[in-house]
């Protein structure tokens, strides 16, 4: 199995890189923000107490993502692999899934890091708000939180996974054609 992680602060471009990263190597795409938005529109339980969160900027608890994601990758059981975008966002949610890729019998193969300064987050960020519907993205306060979010919590992965040899990062600023050539290479020195 091919299981990676695509890794970054909010505007990097996980989301677009993902798309073309399932075409060429048949991953499933495992988005958990998408996850949370699609359970919020269907208005669960779970979908409004993420919400308050979101709204804020601030991060889901891990055990309510760590529950979302065991969920998706058991009802993906047949998958060849799967990409992970936006998580995991903590360590305690990467150690929650390194030990669920155990069970599975499968690892994370590596770690993929787009690498963009913040003005150039915070001008993608309000952009998007303009055309996406996302409250997030539409009040630099709560995106200036997103960030501060990242920086505090999740961040610290880069060490995580650099310690597990895992961790390779790339140039996020550029073309997007560009920028998977080069993701696509990293890949492809990990894939059997
Ligand atoms: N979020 C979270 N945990 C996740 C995924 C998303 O807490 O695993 C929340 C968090 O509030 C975040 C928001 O959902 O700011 C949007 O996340 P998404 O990954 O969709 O957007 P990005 O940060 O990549 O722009
Ligand atoms: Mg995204």
């Amino acid at each position: 199995m091919l299981n990676l992680i695509i890794f970054g602060p909010p505007g990097a471009g996980k989301g677009t890189q993902s798309e073309k990263i399932i075409d060429r190597y048949q991953l499933v795409h495992i988005a958990t923000g998408d996850l949370l938005r699609a359970e919020r529109k269907a208005g669960t339980v779970l979908g409004n107490e993420a919400n308050e969160y979101i709204s804020r900027g601030e991060l889901v608890p891990d055990s309510v993502v760590v529950g979302m994601v065991r969920n998706f990758m058991s009802s993906h059981a047949g998958a060849g692999g799967f990409i992970f975008d936006g998580f995991p966002r903590t360590i305690p949610q990467a150690e929650a899934l390194d030990a669920m890729l155990l069970e599975f019998n499968t690892a994370i193969s590596a770690v993929l890091g787009l690498e963009v300064v913040e003005d150039e987050l915070v001008k993608r960020l309000m952009l998007r708000g303009q055309t996406s519907g996302r409250v997030d993205d539409q009040d630099e306060d709560t995106i200036r939180n997103r960030f501060r979010e990242y920086q505090n919590k999740t961040l610290p992965l880069q060490g995580y996974y650099s310690e597990q040899g895992k961790y390779q990062s790339v140039q996020g600023i550029g073309e997007i054609d560009e920028i998977f050539t080069n993701l696509c290479a990293c890949i492809d020195t990990v894939k059997s």
